[in-house]
């Protein structure tokens, strides 16, 4: 995989470098069906396992990319958006001279399924508030934060993805988790972490968190608003999508919070002030730094 610059206004756009740079935008009308990861599909081709690597996007304050990809499916790593986000600080961002355009949500727009929830509200920033009730050992866990806060790379990108031991053969036999090992997601058995430590006491729903800013990134622009989540997972996050899109008295381009950054400066959500800024939540740990 291979990270492009791109002229303002492009988006983020997947490209199969095996089939003749076939694009594919990263946006609601190129969404496949999804269950255990949120794929793109354009014609008959697809992209898999999308949705860290547009959490880091959108994480990091990257707007407008080309993801050169060789293959269906993006490489898991160690689970979690960290390391994409050091490549980012590797190479750093370039600030274009177009202003940032958001959605701004005007008005509440809510999928509820069983016991699963989400919605979207008008509000500054980009709020999230992620609610999960997993069966033991995860339990039920609550994280609220912000986006524009400049969280991103310390406090959520480092969350790694989870799976239980026992759903391990169903998935293989899905031709899921093909790659999988202890090195890319956290491993539990019916009572315990079996390869721990965890980076932070909650991090799994720091990567529902992460998941959900990569799955939301498909409404095409960064969201001015305040998300809330029960019980969700990508099929959930996707249909929110999905409905806000379709609903367009929910919400309107517009373009930074309040004024405009100055020329040459970066954008109060652009990378360098994330690096910067790298506050703990209000009563949580520092990541691990095993
Ligand atoms: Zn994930």
């Amino acid at each position: 995989m291979r990270l492009v610059g791109a002229p303002a206004g492009s988006g983020i756009v997947f490209r199969r470098t095996d089939l003749d740079n076939f694009e594919i935008p990263a946006n609601g009308r190129n969404v496949a069906k999804v269950s255990y990861a949120t794929s793109l599909m354009r014609g008959s081709v697809l992209i898999s396992t999308t949705e860290h690597l547009l959490s880091a996007l959108v994480g990091y304050g990257v707007d407008n990319v080309i993801v050169e990809v060789d293959n269906l499916e993006l490489p898991i790593l160690d689970g979690s958006a960290l390391p994409y986000v050091q490549a980012f600080e590797q190479v750093g961002l370039k600030q274009q001279r177009r202003k940032r355009e958001y959605i701004r949500i005007l008005k509440p727009v809510e999928v509820r399924e069983g016991t699963k929830f989400i919605g979207v509200y008008p509000g500054a920033g980009y709020g999230i508030e992620y609610t999960i009730d997993f069966p033991a050992p995860i339990g039920q866990s609550h994280l609220s934060t912000d986006l524009e806060s400049g969280d991103y790379a310390a406090q959520i990108a480092p969350a790694r993805t989870f799976g239980f031991r026992e759903d391990e053969p169903m998935l293989r036999n899905m031709g899921l988790i093909r790659g999988a090992s202890p090195e890319c997601a956290i491993i539990l058995t019916k009572n315990a972490v079996q390869n721990g430590p965890l980076r932070f006491h909650d991090e799994f729903v720091r990567h529902k968190v992460l998941d959900l800013i990569g799955d939301l990134a498909l409404a095409g622009r960064r969201i001015q608003g305040r998300v809330i989540a029960e019980r969700a997972g990508h099929a959930m996050h996707t249909a929110l999508v999905e409905r806000l899109l379709r609903d367009r008295s929910a919400w309107e381009f517009a373009h930074g919070f309040g004024e405009a950054p100055e020329p040459g400066k970066l954008d109060a959500a652009g990378g360098e002030s994330l690096l910067r800024r790298n506050l703990p939540f209000p009563g949580e740990r520092l990541p691990n730094p095993a």
